[in-house]
């Protein structure tokens, strides 16, 4: 990839655009059709095939030049841009694992992800998971068997910000004969680049931090032309979860101010962090950047430049305690989705089978869960105080 040798922030600027042909503009333009001109001999083309533009299944304009971006931004050699985040995650497991197979996965992941692997596909396709703390990799290679295909981690891991030791389990992976994924969704390939470590596979929910402005949906895997390319042809054409070019366009702009946003987003958190930790009305925090944090060693020696703008805490209270203080915060909106320009917060309930690997604290208080905007954190913390004031004094 030309653009491999430049540093990240360019990558983001420039990969993926160029002067289009047709009109000489200097972006990309968003291309709608759902068709393309057949050569005139159409009857060597595979009706499923990627390589030339046939059909926006297969493979739109809009989408190939988003996944030259992704390829470029997390350094791999193919990207795959799909529908969603959980399209992205059903593709790598679809494409991998069959009847018999094994995998292992962290304990703490997206709700999808789990629900995914140690429900639907065991039930209907008999692949079986085991849930192993992931940040313990002799954990992981206690959990592993002759059947193991694959090792699915999250790191940092939502909503716990749990975090795993990338290189640690490529290796583990590896030794067992196994594919490491890693779904780095909260790290972003600004602060983590799971491929330089090791892994096989990555995987955004780019309707998070990538396209960054809330208002796309989208996904991505990211790895060697070889596992990518199984997975387009047997997950993307053929499973049909295709990005439309409209969303693949916006993710493409959102993208480019990526690198610059992950910095606020970092910057803003740890403020907010180290604000509700000193706090005695708050019941815990849990942030990759306090020093209280179980990984926090871990985090600073793995994570770039900053440890996310993701964070979870709750305040001394019930349930109905959680809710009054959601609802007394004025500036930071109660919504469910996560890095976007504007801070989110989200009461996450405490039970459901998930939440029993959650730490103590978390089942004792339950969890907000906040995702720190771009606004400035001196605005997120006065509105915070007001709605402590208000709630629990
Ligand atoms: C949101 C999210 C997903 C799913 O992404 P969608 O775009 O909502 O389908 C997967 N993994 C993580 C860590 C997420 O936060």
């Amino acid at each position: 990839m030309s653009d491999g040798p430049r540093h990240l922030a360019t990558r983001a600027v420039h990969a993926g655009n160029a002067v289009d042909p047709g009109t000489g503009a200097i972006r990309r333009p968003l291309v709608t059709a759902n068709s393309y001109a057949l050569p005139d001999d159409p009857s060597e083309l595979s009706w499923s095939g990627t390589g030339t533009p046939l059909y926006t299944r297969n493979g739109g304009a809009n989408q190939g030049w988003l996944e030259e971006k992704l390829a470029a931004l997390d350094g791999g050699e193919s990207a795959l841009a799909l529908a969603t985040g959980v399209a992205a995650l059903h593709a790598v497991f679809f494409t991998l694992l069959r009847t018999g197979d094994h995998v292992v996965c962290s304990d703490v992941t997206y709700a999808a992800t789990h629900q995914l692997l140690t429900a639907l596909l065991p039930d209907k396709y008999g692949i079986e998971t085991t849930l192993v703390d992931s940040a313990d990799p002799d954990a992981v290679r206690a959990a592993m068997r002759p059947t193991t295909r694959l090792v699915h981690v999250e790191t940092p891991a939502n909503p716990t910000t749990k975090i795993t030791d990338v290189a640690a389990v490529a290796e583990v992976a590896h030794a067992g004969g196994a594919l490491l994924s890693v779904d780095a969704t909260f790290a972003t390939p600004v602060l983590q680049r799971p491929l330089e470590l090791g892994a096989d596979l990555v995987v955004h929910s780019l309707t998070k931090y990538v396209n960054g402005h809330g208002d796309a949906m989208g996904g991505a895997v990211i790895g060697s032309a070889e596992l990518v390319e199984r997975i387009r042809l047997e997950a993307g054409v053929n499973a049909g979860a295709t990005i439309s070019p409209f969303n693949a366009w916006l993710i493409m702009r959102g993208a480019v101010t990526l690198p610059m946003r992950m910095r606020a987003h970092c910057a803003g958190a740890q403020v907010v962090a180290e604000f509700l930790a000193q706090d005695p009305r708050v019941a815990y925090v849990a942030y990759p950047g306090l020093p209280d944090h179980p990984q926090h060693a871990l985090a600073a020696r793995t994570l770039d430049g900053g440890f996310g703008g993701m964070l979870a805490f709750a305040v001394r209270g019930d349930p109905a305690t959680q809710n009054r203080f959601v609802a007394a915060l004025e500036l930071i909106t109660s919504a469910v989705s996560l890095g976007h320009d504007e801070s989110l917060v989200v009461h996450v309930g405490t039970d459901g089978p998930r939440a029993a690997h959650w730490p103590a604290e978390f089942r004792r208080w339950g969890h907000l869960r906040l995702s720190v905007g771009l606004e400035d954190p001196r605005d997120l913390v006065a509105d915070i105080e007001q709605a402590l004031a208000r709630t629990l004094s």
